[in-house]
């Protein structure tokens, strides 16, 4: 096999998927992350379409639906928490007949972890600091563990990208914003009724509590619009100034405490909304996947869906090309490019979830009394274009 050592930055969604299937395919990975520990942040994320297609080749079918979030829908309340709208996402799934599966993304990252036991070398509490490709391979330098030499790099390393900075440039020319901010955090369950999404709106923003039927603990979720800050999101000191800015006088419902759980929260993930548009994935040996070549945003729905199939692919084109990266990295791309234009493309979700005025937040809700909105969900669902094209192109199916 050429080209099997493949470093890979990011142990998310995308890069346990793809190290999971280097490896199967006899590929030699080393996962790099910056986190101390397997990052278990974030709420409900859909694994969806050709994405249950590649959980079931991996044999995780049972353990991810038993691990189901089993969220029912998403209720909208008033600064007091009376109900004044609902939509029942479980009805709706029913009624189309849909077998996707929600789940917390800290699971499913500790599942496909765990599907890669003793096959996938870790580097955890380190970041690629330099990456010098030559004809042969790539040099990565460490930040601490000096340097080595890889056939192949491969940035899995989320919105703001590493290996995409390195290589491709600075993150402004690719990133573009959806004027929101958002955060997750640890809440406490009582805020909020199992199973449900309950949320609170002011023009601008929301605050909600997310309760899983799987999970004894609950997450808050707060989201905000505003242009572009001149911050960098995941400096924490910065994240809970703006949280507290935006947030910190409401006294309606439970935001305070949302509010607060949110700050308390030592892995409270806060970022904005954005997208990231490339025009190439690949570069050499180096190649992006998941968020870091095409994020779509957490309000697209189609994150881990796009981070799975687009990890299933690239690894199935290495594999196919016998690890010729020059052959595989732009089959990967023209296979995997159609479902994420479809993905980026953000229907109504947004302004539904943060509608900007106060005549938009009454209109939501009266739409969910309806029950007009359940309906449009339900025909967005059916006239969403879907990604069908299969997994693996049509002269190959390396899966082992
Ligand atoms: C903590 C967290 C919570 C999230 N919560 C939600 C959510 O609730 N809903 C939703 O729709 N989407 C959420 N997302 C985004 C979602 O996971 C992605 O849209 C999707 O799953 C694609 O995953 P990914 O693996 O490409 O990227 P990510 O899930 O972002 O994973 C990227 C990984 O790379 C690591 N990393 C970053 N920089 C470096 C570096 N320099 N070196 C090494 N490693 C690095 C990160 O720590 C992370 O583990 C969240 C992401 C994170 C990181």
């Amino acid at each position: 096999m050429r080209n099997s050592r493949v470093l890979i930055s990011g142990a998310g969604i995308a890069g346990e998927t793809l190290a999971y299937w280097l490896a199967r395919h006899g590929f030699r990975p080393t996962i790099v992350e910056r986190a101390a520990g397997l990052r278990r942040g974030g709420q409900g994320v859909d694994v969806r379409e050709r994405a249950i297609e590649v959980i079931e080749r991996m044999g995780l079918t049972a353990q991810v639906r038993s691990a189901a979030a089993d969220v029912l829908g998403m209720r909208f309340v008033d600064a007091d928490g009376r109900r004044r709208g609902e939509v029942d996402m479980a009805r709706i799934k029913e009624r189309i007949g849909s077998d996707e599966v929600e789940i917390m993304r800290g699971d499913l990252v500790r599942l496909l972890h765990d599907a890669n036991g003793g096959t996938v070398e870790y580097l955890f509490g380190e970041s690629i600091s330099a990456l010098e490709p030559d004809s042969d391979g790539v040099t990565a330098e460490f930040e601490r563990a000096g340097r080595r030499r890889f056939d192949l790099v491969v940035g899995a390393d989320g919105l703001h990208s590493t290996v995409r900075r390195l290589v491709f440039g600075p993150e402004q020319r690719f990133v573009r914003h959806l004027d929101h901010y958002f955060a997750f955090g640890d809440a406490d369950p009582a805020l909020g009724p199992d199973r449900w999404v309950t949320v609170y709106n002011t023009p601008g923003a929301m605050a909600g509590v997310y309760r899983s039927g799987s999970h004894p603990q609950a997450k808050a979720y707060l989201a905000f619009r505003s242009p572009r800050r001149e911050f960098d999101p995941r400096e924490p000191a910065a994240a809970r100034r703006a949280l507290t800015e935006r947030f910190g006088k409401d006294p309606a419902w439970h935001v305070a405490q949302l509010l607060e759980s949110v700050l308390a929260d030592d892995e409270m993930y806060f970022d904005a909304l954005a997208q990231v548009h490339l025009p190439s994935w690949a570069s050499g040996r180096v190649v992006l996947i998941g968020d870091a070549a095409h994020c779509a945003s957490p309000v697209s729905g189609g994150g881990a869906e796009l981070a799975l199939t687009g990890a299933y692919r690239l690894a199935d084109e290495l594999a196919a090309a016998d690890g010729d990266h020059e052959q595989a990295f732009p089959r990967y791309e023209r296979a995997h490019r159609p479902s994420v234009g479809r993905r980026q493309r953000i229907g109504p979700n947004l302004r539904l979830l943060v509608p900007k005025t106060r005549a938009g937040i009454a209109i939501r809700n009266t739409l969910t009394r309806l029950p007009v909105l359940e309906s449009m969900a339900g025909m967005e669902r059916i006239m969403a274009p879907r990604n069908t094209e299969p997994l693996t192109t049509a002269r190959t199916d390396t899966t082992p």
